[in-house]
């Protein structure tokens, strides 16, 4: 049985860390680390995930280079549905897609495997985090390229003051275990 919202929210902020002022001046970092230190609360994390994922039908589950990487797989693997890596630049060996976009800090490039994703399929975006949706958009751009539909958005934390989930809604909707409002 999944915890209620509140109270997974408060388990994932008193154990969140927040990092002041990196990778650069104004950020303030969270960093999720600490939640995989500790199996009870990163199993409580994946139960809230997989209740929320199981309430859309899903045939694929993609997760967002590199913190997508934690909790997308064991996701994936609970559904028994595949699990696609979104990745930096020039980490994938075959042939990709690739989109550039803006982050909150800085610009970069995503890719996937062309052959990952088949036509038609609904896939769930997945990342540790959402800030203002630019790698999200990118993420999702990169599975329609493909053929994929979206059959939404799951972050563990969303730093809704930014208002990503107003810009991805176009696309689907978003679901998140913990909002920071400011
Ligand atoms: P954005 O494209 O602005 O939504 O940024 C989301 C991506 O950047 C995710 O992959 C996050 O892991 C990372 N990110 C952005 N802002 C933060 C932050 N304040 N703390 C931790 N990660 C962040």
């Amino acid at each position: 049985m999944c915890l209620e919202r509140t109270t997974i929210e408060k388990l994932i902020k008193s154990n969140v860390r927040e990092v002041k002022d990196f990778p650069k001046a104004g950020i303030s970092f969270k960093d999720i680390t600490p939640l995989l230190l500790d199996p009870v609360v990163s199993k409580k994390i994946l139960e809230a995930l997989i209740e929320f994922a199981e309430s859309l039908e899903l045939d694929a589950i993609a997760g967002i280079d590199s913190r997508g990487f934690l909790f997308g797989p064991s996701l994936a693997r609970a559904l028994n549905i595949p699990f696609v890596l979104i990745r930096k630049k020039g980490k994938l060996p075959a042939d990709t897609v690739s989109v550039e976009y803006d982050l909150e800090y800085g610009s970069a490039c995503l890719e996937v495997h062309q052959d990952s994703i088949r036509v038609g399929s609904r896939v769930l975006i997945h990342d540790d985090l959402l800030a203002t949706g630019g790698t999200a958009i990118a993420s999702a751009q990169l599975v329609q390229q493909l053929g994929g539909e979206i059959a939404g958005f799951a972050f563990i934390i969303d730093l809704s003051f930014l208002e990503g989930s107003r810009k991805l809604a176009k696309f689907g909707q978003t679901f998140s275990l913990a909002e920071y409002q400011d």
